[in-house]
């Protein structure tokens, strides 16, 4: 089944109403926090990257401040959220860029942020939309995927595609809403494994018949 335009309206405003606590669910304070925030969570849950951050922020807050950090200091600091060595250099590297390139301000724009050390273009979403309030893509990530494929709005598997699959059929205002009601609503009810479909409300929209559900 493709949908219409009226039909997405109706999908993404029955998920409003099913999910009104759907928002960034990363605790941050300033742009630059959200990037460190950002990169923490990859390949990590937001909940252990909200335990992590209070006291790094507490005492790091800026770019200055993780320029120049031992990188075993920083290391130590993130190791709670996993690929610790991979992220320290990452944040390093990127807080480095920030000051040299970027007068030690987060930039506003996709292109320069997805030019940042360890920023891909899902992050660079994240950042657009929860950092400065402006929405210009839809941050696939595993929830987003595995609701866009089971609902029917894209049968790619590679998140870039199946973002430009759902920009070309969500409408332009609601495109800062997507990501948040696929993440609770994957969460919630479209679980991976056992996904509630009698109790889904957007349940007569959904391809469902076409799932292949795990065993
Ligand atoms: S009907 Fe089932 S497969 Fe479709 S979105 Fe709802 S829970 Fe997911």
């Amino acid at each position: 089944m493709k949908l219409n335009n009226k039909q997405i309206i109706e999908l993404i405003e029955t998920l409003k109403q099913a999910h009104p606590e759907a928002t960034c669910s990363l605790d941050f304070n300033t742009p630059f926090e959200m990037v460190i925030a950002v990169m923490l969570s990859a390949q990590c849950t937001d909940e252990r990257v909200n335990k992590t951050t209070p006291s790094i922020f507490n005492k790091y807050n800026k770019p200055e401040d993780f320029a120049n950090i031992d990188i075993t200091l920083l290391e130590k600091l993130i190791h709670p959220c996993g690929f610790y060595k991979n992220k320290a250099k990452n944040i390093k590297a990127c807080s480095q860029k920030l000051i040299s390139d970027f007068n030690g301000e987060v930039p506003t724009t996709m292109e320069e942020l997805i030019a940042l050390p360890g920023i891909g273009r899902k992050s660079a979403n994240v950042i657009m939309l929860e950092a400065f309030n402006k929405p210009v893509g839809i941050a696939v990530d595993t929830h987003a995927k595995r609701v866009s494929n089971r609902i029917g709005l894209s049968s790619k598997t590679d998140p870039e595609k199946i973002e430009q699959d759902l920009l070309k059929i969500i409408p332009k205002e609601y495109i800062g809403d997507v990501n948040h009601l696929f993440v609770y609503h994957g969460r919630k009810i479209c679980d991976s494994r056992k996904p509630k479909c009698d109790v889904c409300p957007i349940n007569h929209l959904c391809a469902k018949n076409n799932v292949k559900l795990p065993k």
